[in-house]
């Protein structure tokens, strides 16, 4: 079989605070590729319209936003040259950040940058909630990664420096908005991708997360 990408392909989904970010870091060291967090490219947009007085509601303004801003993506997060790697993880963003999410011309613009980094990396770790779904059916390997309400708050409080939403009605609040959207929901566990790996880390350490999907990955490649 002819690979799409030289490098593979890892596509993560999974509710807020499930621990998403720290195995597409790892796993992509592992694999010597890189991560794409592609829920701060929805907060930068959404950043950006508080930033500008635009109601996160606005679906045409706020489309047009989305489509006009330039976004780097690595390390820190630039959003037209300015750094707001701190600036997207406020209260008020992660209040925004599903309202924004909720747009469909916001995700037609970002789904496309995604796929595009995907193929200018030659592959790589992509996090979000509809990456398997539909940003990348074609991933090699598709994870689902949950972890229960009070775990997910639990950690959310203990990352260094998180002025985001740490309380459980937060999360659950977030994660209902993506759920319930019409367009690209978050599935729940039992509606992930048929061939996701569905993993319920509460009990988990990370490290032992990352272990299985790099003995899943193997098995796939
Ligand atoms: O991953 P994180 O919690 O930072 O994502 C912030 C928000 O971005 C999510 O609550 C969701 O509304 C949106 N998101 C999305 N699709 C993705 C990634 C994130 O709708 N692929």
């Amino acid at each position: 079989m002819t690979r799409k990408w030289p490098k593979p392909v890892v596509a993560i989904d999974g509710p807020a605070g499930a621990g998403k970010s720290t195995l597409a870091r790892a796993l992509a060291e592992r694999l010597g590729s890189r991560a794409l967090d592609t829920g701060a490219m929805y907060r930068a947009v959404a950043w950006s319209a508080l930033e500008r007085g635009i109601g996160p509601e606005d679906l045409e303004d706020v489309g047009k936003l989305a489509s006009s801003l330039k976004m780097c993506l690595g390390d820190r997060v630039l959003v037209d040259g300015e750094d707001v790697t701190s600036a997207i993880r406020t209260p008020e963003v992660d209040w925004a950040v599903s309202l924004v999410a909720a747009n469909p011309l916001v995700r037609r613009v970002l789904v496309d940058r995604q796929r595009v980094w995907v193929d200018e990396h030659g592959g790589g770790v992509v996090e979000g909630r509809d990456i398997g779904t539909v940003v990348l059916p074609d991933a090699d390997l598709k994870v689902y990664l949950t972890a229960d309400l009070t775990e997910r708050a639990r950690r959310r409080a203990a990352e260094a420096g998180s002025g985001g939403d740490a309380r459980a009605e937060q999360l659950s609040r977030r994660d209902a908005l993506d759920a319930q959207r019409g367009d690209s929901p978050l599935p729940s566990a039992g509606e992930a991708a048929k061939d996701a790996l569905v993993i319920d880390s509460t009990k988990w350490r990370a490290e032992e997360v990352v272990e299985a999907v790099v003995k899943a990955l193997r098995a796939r490649l």
